[in-house]
């Protein structure tokens, strides 16, 4: 196994850091959506990444970063060893969006009702270089069929034609035409039904072979059974990351363990009973100095309202909590930060 050292990065985020300015009449606030974030993909093991966590908590913000559409405040993204943290355009821009790319959450907002959807397919093909127009059908053809669809199937027709999974997989189709290094899809199942959802979840887990995947997303029962590691977002912060058995099967922090008792259900084809809303979206929270779970904790200490909690390496995984302090060392905390190929156990 390779150590922490020695593993090569896809994707290496580095204290990521997204700040958004509000202005209303003479005041002006500070919202920090995503807060030095760190993050590493290896480019030798495929694997499914979660981030997740409640709305507001930074999540899509981080995604829309790593896709390239959002611009970082401060902090650091490499790709394959490039500096990718403010790619503006040219051949530099079009190298990283064919190597990364999105899945969308609505496929029904993704497609205009009047254009057939091959349209958007030979349009990709064409915007990255993919092929020529006349052999254009093959990467087409290899992109639907890794989803189960072929161009047979969705060939003049209309999105209304096709059904909510159908119109997500040609979306991921589409993501695949330029033979993408890694996904980032954001919310991909939460516009579908329930009964679609699966089988779409159970695509990525088949797509792991040839790419790596982060999966956005609120819902901890579809991280649990997709990812190989998970990343707990609260206000901006990542709190706990890890292999997503040490992280959902025996959760550290204490909102990853509320999280769990709240809203996990041990199979996601089983319906939710119960639904608990842990969405915090005070402004204040993003701000406040100390823990940014202070007023909520059950194991809140004095120092947890003056003091920024550290990241310390816990049982394999990363935890930012006081609890945990006293057994960090920078060894551990190396490990249990490194992508999958170095951490697994
Ligand atoms: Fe709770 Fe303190 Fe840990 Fe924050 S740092 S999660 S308040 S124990």
């Amino acid at each position: 196994m390779p150590s922490a050292e020695t593993f090569k990065a896809l994707l290496r985020v580095q204290d990521l850091t997204r700040e958004f300015v509000s202005r209303r009449g003479l005041s002006t606030r500070h919202l920090v959506a995503v807060d030095r974030a760190n993050l590493t993909i290896s480019a030798d093991q495929h694997e499914i990444l979660t981030i997740a966590g409640e709305s507001g908590s930074g999540k899509t913000t981080l995604a829309r970063m790593m896709l390239g559409l959002v611009e970082p405040t401060s902090g650091h993204m490499l790709f394959k060893d490039r500096d990718v943290s403010h790619i503006t355009g040219g051949a530099n821009r079009k190298w990283f969006r064919r190597q990364v790319q999105p899945v969308f959450q609505d496929p029904f907002a993704t497609f205009n009702p009047l254009r057939r959807i091959e349209s958007y397919l030979y349009e990709t093909v064409g915007n990255y270089g993919v092929a020529p127009r006349k052999t254009a059908d093959e990467p087409i053809e290899r992109a639907l069929n890794a989803v189960g669809l072929s161009l047979r199937e969705v060939k003049g027709r209309y999105p209304s034609e096709l059904s909510g999974g159908q119109l997500q997989r040609v979306s991921i189709a589409r993501a695949l035409i330029t033979d993408p290094s890694l996904l980032v899809a954001d919310e991909p199942v939460s516009m579908l039904d329930a009964s679609l959802r699966m089988s779409v979840v159970n695509l990525f887990r088949e797509l792991k072979a040839r790419q790596s995947v982060i999966y956005i997303t609120h819902d901890l029962a579809t991280a649990y059974y997709a990812s190989d590691r998970v990343a707990i977002m609260l206000r901006g912060w990542i709190v706990e990351l890890g292999p997503v058995q040490k992280v959902l099967g025996e959760p550290k922090h204490p909102y990853t363990q509320l999280l769990k008792t709240s809203v996990l259900e041990p199979d996601p084809r089983q319906k939710s009973t119960e639904r608990v809303s842990l969405a915090t979206s005070d402004e204040g929270s993003f701000v406040r100095v100390g823990c940014r779970f202070a007023d909520r904790c059950p194991h809140v200490m004095d120092i947890c309202r003056s003091v920024e909690p550290p990241d310390v390496p816990v049982d394999g995984r990363l935890v930012k909590c006081h609890l945990y302090e006293s057994q960090s060392s920078t060894e551990e905390a190396a490990e249990a930060a490194a992508p999958l190929v170095a951490s697994a156990t």
